[in-house]
């Protein structure tokens, strides 16, 4: 069983426990509604014929139609795609929005397809699950190694297999031109940069001159560093798939993201000790650390060597339950993933009623709006984890607890428990 089915189960089971509902309920809310594989054949440059395979699981839609990213990774596995389905379905209750939850995932590197080839395995990937999606049914995403020019695929793909019928509000997370929102790019980070300062105003009674760590730097933890360093904290690590870089005096950002584009190795950066074990940089000394890549990095292996005060997840499922366990009890606090990645969900669902209205929405407003959704949902979030549980247990619990619970009671609404 994958790690991330483990720790979705694990983490729901508990919610589900401390809100005192019985285990017929746990069963119900942790089988996912439905789990599309598909087939995807992909005629390759030298004219060969290569076969991959997709998913998209729809986990849960009591509060509307399943929303959640696409990702193209090498390692991606059904289980782990109906894992981080489920955890969406508690991302979006969570965040308040009028979405079920679903994610998709294609087994795949996509960097060693050439463009051309990226955009065939797409549409065939769109060919074998257009039935399921829509913008009232379920409407994908970006997620690990998906951008942008994937969603405009998508949704001219599905627009052709509706005869014609453009519906915008297919996918998320598209260019401008195509009724995306400029924000959408920086929203995830820009969401993990909001409650970084909010936690670090709790915990260490101000963000200023913080120092942080940042395991990954692709798009969620380029900008979470960026828009951190500008907010006055010190970026002193910063890890990517291949090495880290540490620096107590501080890293210039902007500058590793030069070198990122040119080397794609921030190891590269030249001041500063380079770790040639990219989780190393955990170890390392800093108040705050933002895992931002992949699940599993914070584990059992390094939990007990960690000295920051607060954890930040960027990225979905990085965090073990055997290293949750351990650090809550050291007194860390973890802003889980359903709280602190809802960014980018968040200003797709600002696209999403855009592209529906016709009517575009001005980036500042939409800026605006997820700055006022991610104050709110963090103080929710804080003041149930202190005065219902007073602080017993994580701050995920807390984050568990509010959003199952919606989703049961909409369950209840709708006759399903
Ligand atoms: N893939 C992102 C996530 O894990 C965003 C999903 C969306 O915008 O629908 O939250």
């Amino acid at each position: 069983m994958s790690s991330e089915i483990i720790q979705a189960e694990t983490f729901l089971k508990r919610a589900v426990e401390k809100l005192g509902l019985s285990q017929e309920v746990y069963e119900l809310l942790k089988t996912p509604e439905r789990v599309i594989q598909v087939k995807i054949p992909v005629r390759t440059n030298d004219g060969k014929v290569r076969t991959f395979v997709g998913w998209r699981s729809q986990h849960n839609s009591a509060l509307g139609p399943y929303k959640g990213g696409i990702r193209y990774h090498p390692d991606v596995t059904m289980d782990e795609v109906i894992a981080l389905s489920m955890i969406m379905t508690w991302k979006n209750a969570l965040a308040g929005l009028p979405y079920g939850g679903g994610k998709g995932g294609v087994k795949v590197n996509p960097k060693e397809l050439s463009k051309q080839e990226l955009e065939q395995l797409t549409r065939q990937y769109v060919r074998g699950i257009a039935r399921y999606i829509g913008p009232d049914i379920d409407i994908p995403a970006p997620d690990v190694y998906t951008d942008p020019q994937v969603m405009a695929w998508i949704l001219d793909e599905f627009v052709n297999l509706k005869m014609g019928d453009i519906q915008f509000g297919v996918v998320t997370g598209k260019p401008t031109l195509l009724g995306g929102l400029d924000t959408r790019v920086k929203a995830t980070g820009l969401g993990v940069a909001l409650v970084t300062k909010l936690a670090a105003e709790k915990v260490l009674g101000q963000l200023e001159g913080s120092t942080v760590i940042v395991h990954g730097f692709g798009n969620v933890g380029q900008y979470a560093a960026r828009i951190l360093s500008s907010w006055g904290t010190k970026i002193v690590g910063v890890a990517d798939s291949k090495s880290a870089v540490y620096n107590k005096n501080g890293i210039d950002v902007e500058k590793l993201a030069e070198i990122k584009k040119k080397t794609d190795n921030v190891g590269d950066y030249p001041e500063g000790t380079k770790l040639s074990n990219p989780d190393d940089v955990l170890k390392m000394n800093a108040d705050i650390i933002i895992p931002a890549s992949i699940a599993d990095v914070i584990n059992k292996q390094n939990a007990s060597e960690i000295k920051a005060k607060i954890i930040v997840e960027g990225a979905n499922s990085p965090t073990t339950v055997e290293a949750e366990d351990l650090l809550t009890r050291k007194g860390v606090v973890i802003i889980p993933d359903i709280l602190a990645n809802s960014g980018g969900v968040i200003t797709s669902h600002i696209e999403w009623v855009n592209n529906r209205m016709g009517m575009w929405l001005k980036e500042q407003e939409a800026e605006q709006r997820l700055t006022e959704k991610m104050t709110e949902n963090f103080k929710a979030v804080w003041s149930y984890w202190e005065n219902k549980l007073s602080r017993q247990g994580s701050v995920r619990l807390a984050a568990y607890m509010i959003a199952v619970e919606r989703v049961v009671n909409a369950m209840k609404l709708r006759g399903q428990i």
